[in-house]
């Protein structure tokens, strides 16, 4: 059973005021498995008024989603595709990022600085921005939201999400574990609609005092760019095209196996997901026979079945896209050592694919695939590694391996992006930061400094008559 998704606003589930829908269809059938309610302005404007009244209250709703995982699990892989178990993981760590926020809320100092005179008091206040308006996409439903959600209710705001369209029914789990945990009508408002309509209504709203956005990097400077001309803060999380740096030196066996589940994860559909793989020359046919064979293991199938270890894409429009993509490398010269091909009869399948001597001529060299291939090819020295990976605009993820200290100590300083993983795939925990530099965005989703972008610093200075 999938469910119908309503609006959520001031503590009311409900359709949209005219009373429009849009359909939600299984990407690994096709079929039409249920409706989502598409707010317009009307609606809009009583989530404002609602978010306004609720600004400044909030409860915490982890456990209910911990109690909930498995239904939930099973919604998410219906709508999104992705296998249980990784569904399942997905609403765990979204409990654990509602903890970890709750627990930094009691942790937003602000600073006595000492003065000049005598009898002076100098001090910064941290109070929260204000309302929020939140837009996030299909990839983790519920995890895109968690972590905008958490960090500014934490911080004192109240907030309206915009969530996914294509999946729109774990999301709206993720509301009803914090409103049956009590949280007060009109802090939490989700709606679905047309994105642009909605951004371009809330972005300028004189309600709305910050805007957090993740997706793709073109949509993401329009949305920056409103902001800016409104004035209001703005934290990005955009795409990214990671480079991964095999040294000489490194665990070939462990860097075949990490990056295999890390690559194919979500079908590929992940905006930190290893993608540009630079292999230094002594090393290159190994980790290639490693690494294709690691992915050869993927199961590819519907979520739900046991065993499956990679769903369809979300998006008939990325399997057309992917496949251009592996055309266009293949007609460059580059080789397919497993996969390379949609998969033919009903849902969004595109096989776990391994190009290997792929030319930097080939469009997915510089386009982010967004999806189930790997792009392999080899390199001589640190130095051309270091400007292949620094090449392209983005700078969100980077993942290298190798055991020589000299080697793991310059990347931290001459790769060009917001995360670096080296011998492990270690991102995304609750308490770390996560983010972009460059076209990839800016501010961060985790860590203390997540919290900061949903604060404002007040001076207050007090001479003492
Ligand atoms: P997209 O940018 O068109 O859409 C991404 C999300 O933004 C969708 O949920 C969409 O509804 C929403 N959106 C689109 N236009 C909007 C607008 N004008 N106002 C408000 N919201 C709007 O990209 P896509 O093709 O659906 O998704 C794939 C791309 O998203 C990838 O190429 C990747 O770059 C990016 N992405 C990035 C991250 C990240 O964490 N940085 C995560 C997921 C996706």
């Amino acid at each position: 059973m999938y469910p119908d998704t309503q609006l959520y606003i001031d503590g009311q589930w409900r359709n949209a005021l005219a009373g429009k829908t849009l359909p939600v269809t299984n990407p690994a059938s096709d079929e039409v498995i249920g409706q989502v309610a598409h707010a317009a302005t009307e609606d809009l404007d009583l989530a404002l008024a609602a978010t306004e009244r609720g600004f400044n209250l909030w409860r915490k709703a982890a456990a209910l989603l911990r109690e909930r995982a498995d239904t939930i699990a099973a919604i998410m892989t219906q709508e999104q595709g992705k296998p249980v178990a990784q569904a399942k993981i997905e609403i765990l760590n979204a409990a654990d990022v509602i903890d970890w926020f709750a627990g930094e809320a009691t942790r937003t100092y602000g600073q006595i600085i000492p003065s000049r005179a005598r009898d002076v008091q100098q001090q910064t206040l941290k109070l929260p921005v204000g309302p929020v308006a939140a837009f996030t996409p299909w990839n983790f439903p519920i995890n895109q939201i968690v972590r905008k959600l958490s960090a500014a209710l934490a911080a004192g705001c109240s907030i309206i999400v915009k969530g996914p369209e294509e999946t729109p029914a774990s999301p709206a789990e993720l509301i009803k574990a914090f409103a049956d945990a009590g949280i007060p009508a009109g802090v939490i408002a989700l709606v679905y609609g047309t994105p642009a309509e909605i951004s371009e209504y809330l972005i300028p709203h004189p309600t709305i005092r910050k805007i957090s956005f993740t997706g793709s990097t073109r949509v993401g400077k329009h949305l920056a760019a409103l902001a800016g001309q409104h004035m209001k803060k703005a934290t990005m999380e955009l795409g990214g095209h990671a480079p991964v740096l095999i040294f000489d030196d490194a665990d070939l066996d462990a860097a075949a196996k990490e990056l295999a589940q890390s690559k194919f994860r979500n079908a590929g559909q992940v905006c930190i997901a290893p993608t540009r793989f630079l292999i230094q020359q002594g090393v290159y046919e190994a980790f290639v026979e490693k690494f294709t064979a690691a992915v050869r293991e993927l199961k590819l199938g519907n979520g739900l079945e046991d065993g499956v270890t990679m769903g369809p894409m979300v998006l008939g429009r990325s399997v057309d896209n992917i496949e251009a993509l592996v055309q266009d490398a293949i007609a460059h010269g580059a080789k397919a050592s497993t996969g390379g091909k949609r998969v033919a009869g009903k849902g969004n399948f595109f096989e776990p694919t391994v190009l290997r001597d792929v030319p930097l001529s080939a469009r997915a060299m510089s386009e982010e695939p967004f999806g189930p291939v790997a792009l392999l090819r080899p390199f001589a020295t640190y130095d051309e590694a270091i400007a292949e990976a620094n090449r392209l605009p983005y700078g969100l993820a980077a993942y290298a391996y190798s055991r020589n200290i000299a080697t793991v100590n310059a990347l931290g300083r001459d790769v060009e992006s917001g995360m670096l993983s080296i011998n492990h795939i270690g991102f995304g925990l609750p308490e770390t930061p996560f983010g972009g530099v460059k076209d990839s965005g800016h501010g961060t989703e985790g860590g203390s400094e997540a919290i900061e972008s949903y604060l404002e610093t007040r001076f207050v200075t007090v001479a003492g008559r």
